[in-house]
């Protein structure tokens, strides 16, 4: 009877260390750049503009994602090396590529979650070339990114929320 519960206390010994390998790969994964997306994404083009000189380049999104990315979400440019990309934005009122503004680090993550604080911000933006709200409209689509960031819903005139699509019957 020795011998079944020496396998027994094995047995467990082992499932709780592949318990815990698997809560340390989980952490890493979530550390890390997280899922890889699918070819058809990666193969996406994205302008990015470099935030400092406001020189903007079109990748793809694998190429982007090779280049690698700093934990405020800037891209690496490749010809600097510096981590300075950022998504870009055209300004509605001169059409050049601007940078996206950054979010005001006050969260721990070094920015708000919240999309409306976003909204607020981008409803201020003034463009860095020509000084003029670069979105004067608040229809004019989807806002841009954020860098690291989920986009927020376009506000309608007036300040309410978009309304959602009536049900689709079948
Ligand atoms: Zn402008």
């Amino acid at each position: 009877m020795e011998g079944g519960t020496r396998i027994v206390v094995i047995v467990v010994l082992v499932l709780l260390i592949i318990g815990g390998l698997v809560l340390v790969l989980n952490h890493l994964g979530v550390v890390s750049s997280g899922p890889t997306p699918p070819p058809h994404v990666l193969a996406r083009i994205v302008r990015k503009i470099d935030k400092d000189t406001f020189e903007v380049m079109d990748l793809s999104l694998g190429q982007w994602r090779k280049l690698g990315y700093n934990k405020e979400g800037k891209y690496k440019n490749p010809k600097t090396g510096k981590y300075t990309m950022v998504p870009s934005m055209t300004c509605a009122h001169c059409g050049k590529d601007i940078p996206v503004p950054e979010l005001p680090a006050t969260g721990p993550e070094g920015g708000p979650e919240d999309p409306m604080v976003y909204e607020e911000m981008m409803r201020n933006y003034r463009c860095p070339l020509c000084g003029q709200l670069a979105m004067p409209s608040p229809d004019m689509g989807e806002m841009p990114m954020p860098p690291g960031g989920v986009a927020p819903r376009p506000v309608q005139p007036g300040g309410a929320p978009p309304r959602p699509a009536p049900p689709v019957r079948r």
